[in-house]
């Protein structure tokens, strides 16, 4: 008989029909009650065998984490927080789980601990819920851009141009590295390596987004990003996936309106696909704030900060009015940053966008138009001769979740400023072709995807956003 899943049985109304459910114990009680689970929802079945008929033998496997086979009736359940339960007939065990030394007890364990196990953390409620929404997510972004005519574009993960300057990069080699081949200088000669050069892997795949946005005039990029830098924060990974479309004839303002749209497409998606599981994960959100003094508690449950996301638009604010807000602000008047904000040209720190975004606009702001020296050769220069056409998306709790420009590309301009800051102009002449060859206005932007899953699922610590996190000192699994 074709097995149900636990998702759609307890939608089902129970008229005494026979059915077949496979999953995971959850709990055992009174030799009688399994709360059994299969992963298509955090909602258990209970499963009710008859003990006096049902073998000892059978009775003692039925342990937390084993894997059952239950064949039975669908009926009313009396008991509380359900409306049907299985009548068991038979019940199979397809893998035993010995009690005493399964790592998950049915109890609360820390996510530190669960971070440990990693292996065993999705068979949690709380990761459960977690990697369905990211899932969904994934899922409905793929949705929006496909919907309105994007290019899926897979760019490279190994590259050899090291000019984008948006991290530290991992060196891919195959060289045995305890004794590289040398030059007569004695450097390692890259030259009689894999790819006949030095290669890393990605840190983001705009530049070659940008070469095929100029003929198909909309991609996107949704791929695994990769970054060297040892800073561990909880909202940096090593390896993340990143989402980075890019657009032809599109100017910063267009691309402010697809970012700000697709993330409010996706989180509506998320709230209508998954309410049961983001509900879990606010209730969970708030049990943690708990812990916290009242004034570093958010003002908004999970589920309220996410409608409230959907229902106002975000607010845009150049850098320079940022600069001011932050300098006259009581927090910076007060020493409380830890980098206090001076002067115009400061890179702002994580605190100061989580300062705009919760303590003064308390809603998602877009930072625009920053002073050239702290960003990107490729962005887009403004005629005051100061700043370019950035944009930054800076959301509650998170700080920055998206980064974005429109491009320059006006060849001359972008040359001048290569050269200004050391980049190789003869070793991008393959970017520089677009800017050559029918160039025109364009824009784009990244998203980093477990910033996202961290905004609508609540959690605080990216580590608990993807399956097997990597992070400095840290690759397991
Ligand atoms: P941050 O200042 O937070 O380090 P960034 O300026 O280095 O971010 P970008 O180079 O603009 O970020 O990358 C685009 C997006 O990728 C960011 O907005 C963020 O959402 C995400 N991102 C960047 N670095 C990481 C990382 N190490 N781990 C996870 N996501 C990241
Ligand atoms: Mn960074």
């Amino acid at each position: 008989m074709a097995r149900l899943r636990i998702k759609d049985i307890l939608n089902t109304a129970p008229t005494e029909q026979t059915i077949t459910v496979k999953g995971w114990v959850r709990t055992f009680r009174n030799n009688s009650f399994i709360a059994l689970n299969d992963g298509s929802t955090n909602n258990n079945l209970q499963v009710v065998v008859d003990f006096n008929n049902t073998p000892e033998t059978i009775l003692k496997r039925i342990t937390t984490g084993a894997a059952l086979s239950v064949t039975g009736t669908l009926i009313p359940s009396l008991g509380k927080g359900q409306t049907v339960e299985v009548k068991a007939s038979s019940v199979e065990i397809l893998g035993d789980s010995d009690a005493e030394k399964y790592p998950l007890q049915p109890k609360k364990h820390s996510l530190e601990f669960l971070r440990e196990i990693a292996h065993l953390r999705f068979r949690t409620n709380t990761f459960g819920a977690v990697f369905r929404v990211r899932n969904t997510l994934a899922h409905a972004i793929h949705t929006f851009f496909q919907e309105r005519g994007f290019v899926y574009m897979h760019t490279p993960i190994i590259t050899s141009s090291d000019a984008e300057g948006a991290g530290e990069m991992f060196r891919v080699t195959s060289f045995d590295i305890a004794n590289p081949p040398k030059d007569e200088k004695g450097n390692v000669d890259y030259s009689q390596d894999f790819f006949g050069k030095s290669t890393n892997l990605t840190v983001s795949g705009q530049l070659e987004g940008e070469l095929a946005a100029m003929a198909f005039s909309d991609i996107y990029t949704f791929g695994p990003t990769f970054r060297a830098e040892n800073s561990n924060t909880a909202r940096h990974l090593a390896e993340f996936w990143m989402i980075e479309p890019e657009m032809a004839f599109c100017d910063l303002n267009d691309n402010m309106n697809v970012a700000e749209e697709m993330l409010q497409y996706v989180i509506k998606i998320a709230l209508d696909k998954n309410l049961e599981d983001i509900q879990f994960l606010s209730q969970r959100l708030e049990e943690e704030e708990k812990q916290k003094p009242q004034n570093e508690r958010s003002e908004l449950n999970l589920l309220d900060k996410l409608k409230f996301c959907l229902e106002n638009k975000f607010e845009r604010v150049t850098y320079t009015q940022a600069i001011e807000i932050l300098r006259e602000s009581n927090h910076n008047k007060k020493k409380k940053f830890q980098y206090l904000v001076d002067k115009w040209g400061v890179d702002l720190q994580s605190e100061h966008e989580r300062y705009l975004v919760e303590k003064h606009f308390k809603k998602p702001v877009i930072l625009i138009d920053y002073p050239k020296e702290i960003k990107s050769f490729y962005m887009r220069q403004n005629d005051d001769g100061k700043t370019v056409a950035a944009m930054d998306i800076l959301f509650p709790g998170i700080g920055e979740i998206v980064g974005g420009s429109q491009r320059e590309e006006r060849l001359d301009k972008l040359e001048v400023r290569m050269k200004e800051i050391g980049i190789p102009v003869e070793e991008l002449s393959w970017y520089l072709d677009t800017r050559r060859f029918g160039s025109c206005p364009h824009a784009g932007f990244g998203l980093g995807f477990e910033r996202l899953v961290l905004f609508v699922t609540g959690m605080t610590n990216i580590r608990d956003v993807i399956p097997f996190p990597r992070t400095p000192k840290n690759c397991e699994f």
